[in-house]
């Protein structure tokens, strides 16, 4: 089994403690930065190639700057993240607009911006010229329907999925759009997520490149991109393997190659819009052991929560926890490791093996870089922490300041409880 291991040590994280307590997310600028190379490297032979990256995994200026000037570009699905990717200085084709069940307002946002837009179903063209207007060049989500079987015991069900349009939709929206001046069109779909294989998006790339094929025959459009979405996976536990993002994008070229070329359709750009394998692994939850409790089991109460990570409690999903310090040290007790809400799920991990733990000491939870911060909540008035840039120096900048009782308390301020005086 390979040792998973942290991006910062014990003496690193404790200066950072010095400055900004626990708990808090830390990010890895420089495995940011190198994976985003290696992101762009892989995909290098596709001219039009972009990396969207999806705001929601990690909705931070400073992580957005640091991709901007590696690059990438933005997906965004609600107002909010807009806003924030307009503020970064991301605009027109730098923003990919892939939202469902989309509000006015959202919809206004991404036309004004410039945006392209991603339709995520037949009715929402009509929707998107009374509220905006059709854009010359604008995007349709497909669901194939059925279950998308990889074939290697991973698989997802995009049947029961609310996302997307059939093939039959998709075509009547790109005559419909024709009809309405739109002149250049990208196909996008998100069939299955945290693939961990190579095989994903080579699949996946094959089943939008014959319908590309197929939809340009059958109406004439103009296919300008295709976006093969997120869902690229990561090695959560240590016995997994990490998917190499060469070997896929070699997959993709092969699958364009064999599809998109010979049908004349040789200059189709690529999208991706990755959330988790962009940032996942390069972030971690700093946070330090409060109680030690001996019950039925052996609890450790650390200062996070589930409101800070929600993965576990949600999905039972599996984060590896290191115990700073002791690295080295045998995992020879068997620990809960517990934030404190009162929900018994409010657990980081159950049952582990991990080194003898101390009051004091100091976890890092690992591959909190996306779906961490972003999936946080105040329950039981739990506020959400910071988080800190590791810089490629070596030194650390605070990127959010952790919530005060004020800002919990910002939304009655229109009342006598909690006036701002
Ligand atoms: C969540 C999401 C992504 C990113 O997914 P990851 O699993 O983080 O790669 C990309 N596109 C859309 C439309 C999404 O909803």
């Amino acid at each position: 089994m390979t040792q998973k291991l942290p991006f910062v040590t014990l003496e690193q994280a404790q200066a950072i403690i010095a400055d900004v307590p626990t708990p808090f997310h830390l990010y890895d600028e420089k495995g940011i930065r190198e994976n985003a190379r290696r992101v762009n490297a892989a995909f290098a032979w596709n001219k039009g190639f972009k990396e969207y990256f999806a705001v929601k995994a990690t909705p931070n200026p400073y992580i957005l700057k640091i991709l901007q000037e590696e690059g990438c570009g933005v997906d965004c699905s609600s107002y909010t993240e807009l806003l924030m990717s307009e503020a970064c200085g991301f605009t027109g084709s730098d923003i990919m607009f892939s939202s469902n069940d989309t509000p006015v307002q959202d919809m206004q946002k991404a036309y004004e911006l410039g945006a392209y837009i991603n339709l995520d179903d037949l009715t929402h063209v009509e929707f998107l010229q009374q509220v905006a207007g059709i854009p010359k060049t604008i995007c349709c989500r497909y669901n194939p329907g059925g279950v998308f079987d990889l074939g290697n015991g991973i698989m997802d069900n995009p049947g029961d999925a609310k996302y997307g349009m059939s093939e039959d939709q998709m075509a009547q929206a790109y005559t419909k759009l024709m009809a309405l001046g739109a002149e250049e069109f990208g196909i996008h779909a998100f069939l299955a997520s945290n693939t961990v294989t190579d095989e994903y998006y080579p699949k996946l790339a094959g089943i939008l490149f014959r319908l590309a094929v197929r939809l340009h025959e059958r109406t004439g459009a103009k296919i300008k991109f295709i976006n093969l979405s997120g869902g690229v996976g990561i090695a959560y536990r240590p016995e997994q393997r990490s998917n190499d993002i060469a070997k896929i994008g070699e997959g993709v070229r092969k699958q364009y190659e064999e599809i998109l070329v010979p049908a004349g359709l040789g200059d189709v750009a690529l999208f991706t819009e990755m959330g988790r394998y962009m940032l996942a692994p390069y972030g971690g939850l700093v946070t330090t052991v409060l109680h030690e409790k001996h019950i039925y089991k052996e609890y450790i109460g650390v200062d996070a929560c589930a409101a800070n990570l929600m993965r576990p409690a949600m999905y039972g999903a599996y984060h590896h926890i290191t115990v700073l310090g002791k690295e080295s040290k045998p995992c020879d007790h068997k620990y809960d490791i517990t934030g404190g809400l009162c929900e018994n799920n409010d657990k980081f991990a159950i049952d582990r093996m991990l080194p003898k733990i101390d009051k004091g000491d100091v976890l890092f939870i690992h591959d909190t870089g996306a779906h961490g911060f972003s999936m946080g909540y105040n329950y039981n008035g739990k506020l959400r922490s910071a988080e800190v840039l590791l810089k490629e120096d070596g030194s650390h900048q605070l990127i959010r300041r952790a919530e005060t009782p004020e800002d919990y308390f910002a939304t009655f301020d229109f009342t006598p409880f909690f006036k701002k005086s």
